[in-house]
C-alpha cells in the first residue's frame, strides 16, 4: 500500500486479483505505543506517523543503527511529524476510533549496533554511539544482542560488541533494547556476567514459548510482543504473554516488518501495532473484558515509564 493510492486511516488486505478488502480495525479504549519500529525505511513515514495518530498510537521508540543509519535522520523525523500533523485531519474522516482527537505520536529512539552489524562496530562508530547517548531524544541502548539464525557476523565478534554497548548503556544510565535470535542461553550468560542494567532490559520481539522467557522475567525484563503474537501458529507465544507480570508486558510492531494478522503479508507501520495490543487483550482478559482498559493503560505506561525516561546523567552533561 502506498499513500499515491491511498490517503486515509483504514487497513486494508490486497487480494491476489489487486483490488482490496478494507480489514476492520480494532476499537481500542485507550491508548497504544508501539516500543519498536524503524519507520525510516518505509517509503513515506509521515504518512504511517499519521495512521498511527488516528488509531491512538501515542508513543514510539524508533530505532536506529549506528553502523547503517545516518543518525541526522532524527531531525527528519520532527519534519515527518510536522508532515502527519497536516496529513491526520484529512484522514478522520474515515476514522473509526476517533473519541479523543488524534494527536500525533512522541518520538523517543533506540541507537545501537545491531548484531548483523558487529563486524562494523570499530572504534568510530562506537564514538558515535557515546556522542549519540548525550541526546535527550535518545532513550535506549539497541537493538543490540546477538543472531546465530542469520550469523552475518562472526559469533565471537557479535558477544564482544553486545558486551561493550552493554557496557555503554550501564555507564550512560539508558535502558538496553535486545535483540536475541537462536542465542538465548549465550545473551542470558553476558547479561548476567555484566549485570543487567539498572535502567531496564526490554527483550523485544519475543517470539518463543514460557520455558525460555521465565528466566528473563525473573530477572526483571520487559517483554515486548510483535507481529508473532498475532500469528495463527502461535499459541506457544500467547501462552509466553501471560506469564509476563502485567507491568512489564510491553507492545511493539518492528516496522517495516512483522506485519500482525489479519494484514500478514503487507508491509508494516507503526498503526499496526493495533492489532497487536488486541489480541494481547483478547488473551490476556479473556475471563475480563472489563480488563481490557485497564491492560491496554498499563501497557502504554510501561513504555512511557521505561523509554520516555528523564535525562540521564550523561544527558544532562554532568
Ligand atoms: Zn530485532
Ligand atoms: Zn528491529
Amino acid at each position: 500500500m502506498t499513500s499515491e493510492q491511498f490517503d486515509d486511516a483504514l487497513f486494508r488486505r490486497k487480494r491476489k486479483n489487486g483490488t482490496y478488502d478494507v480489514i476492520e480495525a480494532p476499537d481500542l479504549p485507550a491508548f497504544v505505543a508501539d516500543t519498536h519500529a524503524h519507520l525510516h525505511m518505509l517509503e513515506d513515514p509521515s504518512f504511517s506517523i499519521a495512521r498511527a495518530a488516528c488509531c491512538g498510537v501515542r508513543f514510539i521508540e524508533g530505532i536506529l543503527d549506528v553502523c547503517e543509519d545516518d543518525l541526522s535522520v532524527m531531525d527528519e523525523f520532527a519534519l515527518w511529524t510536522r508532515q502527519a500533523a497536516v496529513r491526520v485531519p484529512r484522514m478522520v474522516t474515515v476514522m473509526y476510533c476517533c473519541k479523543p482527537a488524534p494527536r500525533v505520536p512522541k518520538f523517543r529512539f533506540a541507537v545501537g549496533c545491531h548484531p548483523h552489524n558487529a563486524k562494523d562496530f570499530d572504534e568510530a562508530a562506537e564514538a558515535r554511539l557515546i556522542e549519540v547517548l548525550h541526546d535527550p531524544r535518545v532513550s535506549a541502548v539497541g537493538e543490540i544482542g546477538l543472531d546465530y539464525h542469520y550469523d552475518l557476523s562472526p559469533r565471537d565478534v557479535q558477544r564482544e560488541v553486545f558486551r561493550r554497548q552493554i557496557r555503554l548503556a550501564k555507564e550512560a544510565g539508558l535502558p538496553v533494547v535486545l535483540h536475541v535470535r537462536e542465542a538465548h542461553d549465550d545473551a542470558f550468560a553476558i547479561l548476567s556476567e555484566e549485570g543487567f542494567p539498572e535502567a531496564g532490559t526490554l527483550l523485544h520481539c519475543y517470539n518463543l514459548g514460557a520455558d525460555e522467557l521465565r528466566r528473563w522475567v525473573d530477572e526483571g525484563c520487559f517483554v515486548a510482543f510483535g507481529g508473532p503474537v498475532t500469528f495463527k501458529k502461535a499459541d506457544d507465544v500467547r501462552e509466553a504473554a501471560a506469564i509476563v507480570p502485567r507491568d512489564r508486558l510491553l507492545t511493539e510492531t518492528d516496522a517495516p516488518y512483522m506485519t500482525p494478522e489479519p494484514l500478514r503479508g503487507m508491509k508494516c507501520g507503526s498503526e499496526h501495532v493495533v492489532f497487536t495490543a488486541a489480541k494481547l487483550v483478547e488473551v490476556l482478559c479473556a475471563d475480563d473484558p472489563f480488563g481490557a482498559e485497564d491492560l491496554l493503560k498499563q501497557m502504554y505506561d510501561n513504555a512511557v515509564g521505561l523509554l520516555d525516561r528523564p535525562l540521564t546523567v550523561w544527558q544532562k552533561g554532568e
